[in-house]
């Protein structure tokens, strides 16, 4: 067999720049622990590296939706915990009894199905307010508990990346709630929730998307740095002239004669026709403006300013987050969760 020719893209993945976001989130975080949210493939960089290079720094508490996300891990966990979030369905039950990983059951009849294998360690999800996964409070009871042991009880907040009201009402109810739930830890904090304050830390946070990079309140910018750094290769180099007509749609009429490349990126890769006319590539500084429509495939970005860049040269794809979703109309999460299986992923 002959080897694979190598991706034209690929994500350059920053393990410093995520182990230096744990920490600093994990000093934010006080007294309690510090987990990490890794569903998603680790949000789109590689949950396999991600929890790796996070247990380097001391992260022992991680997060996925799904048991096959689970699975995946499994050999990788070794003395850390892993919760799946999504709970059990009735044909998870066999693959979740035999392994040590634990499920966050959500609802009276998650409880009812873990307790019918038996019962055992668990976590367990109650609802303040989200109305999206976790028990009501109205149904915690001891009957329903009784047989279960709990090793966390968690919530999530709905609105922790604003100013309001329901925060505080959501961290109001998980205090009573607690206060009838007999588990070992208490978890509330997502990455916006960790910089609401103390108030909101109890034992555990599950931040995600800030590990990654992304800024999930003011209060966290300047303080996190870019873990993912998008680059494609160089397909084609080509000159349009004035009045020619460029992508799709003829969306970009050259008003004058500009130099082009033509790079081996497309929304098929989670660079969204959002970035269409309003991305921007670099290479060594220099901004390359997308022009006209993000193919699926292909993206045309402007290289006039840069005459010695040609065909299998590679550039970065402006990316910093914050000022990526400003201009995609995406928001953080789906700009880091969209990237896509054709980018080789290579750690540093
Ligand atoms: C995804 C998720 C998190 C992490 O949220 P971020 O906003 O990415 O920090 C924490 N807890 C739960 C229950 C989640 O689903």
């Amino acid at each position: 067999m002959t080897e694979l020719p190598s991706a034209p893209l690929a994500l350059h993945l920053d393990s410093a720049a995520l182990k230096s976001n744990w920490q600093w989130l994990a000093r934010r975080s006080g007294d309690a622990r510090c987990g990490a949210a890794i569903k998603a493939n680790g949000y789109g960089l590689g949950a396999i590296e991600v929890m790796r290079h996070l247990k380097a720094a001391g992260c022992r508490d991680f997060f996925v939706a799904t048991w096959r996300e689970a699975a995946a891990l499994m050999p990788h966990l070794g003395d850390a915990s892993l919760s799946v979030l999504h709970g059990v369905r009735a044909e998870d039950m066999a693959f979740a009894r035999g392994c040590p990983v634990r499920p966050v059951l959500n609802s009276v009849g998650q409880v009812a199905r873990w307790k019918a294998a038996g019962g055992g360690p668990c976590d367990l999800m109650v609802d303040t307010g989200m109305s999206r996964l976790g028990l009501d409070p109205q149904d915690i009871s001891a009957d329903l508990l009784e047989g279960l042991e709990i090793e966390t009880l968690l919530s999530h907040l709905a609105c922790a990346d604003e100013d309001h009201p329901l925060n505080a009402a959501q961290c109001a109810l998980f205090h009573d709630v607690a206060a009838r739930v007999p588990a070992k830890r208490l978890s509330l904090a997502n990455s916006a929730g960790i910089l609401l304050g103390p108030d909101y830390h109890f034992d555990l946070t599950r931040p995600g998307l800030a590990l990654y990079g992304g800024v999930p309140r003011p209060e966290a910018a300047g303080h996190l740095a870019q873990v993912v750094r998008p680059r494609a290769q160089i397909l084609q180099r080509r000159t349009v002239k004035s009045g020619a007509i460029v992508g799709y749609g003829a969306t970009f009429r050259a008003p004058d004669q500009r130099e082009v490349a033509v790079l081996n990126v497309g929304y098929a890769d989670g660079y969204l026709r959002g970035f269409s006319s309003t991305g921007a590539a670099l290479a060594d500084g220099v901004r390359l403006p997308v022009l006209g429509r993000v193919s699926m495939d292909l993206l045309i970005v402007d290289v006039s300013q840069v005459p010695s860049l040609g065909e299998g040269d590679w550039v970065e794809l402006d990316y910093d987050l914050t000022l990526a979703a400003a201009q995609s109309g995406l928001s953080q999460y789906e700009l880091l969760t969209g990237l896509g299986a054709r980018y080789e992923r290579v750690w540093r």
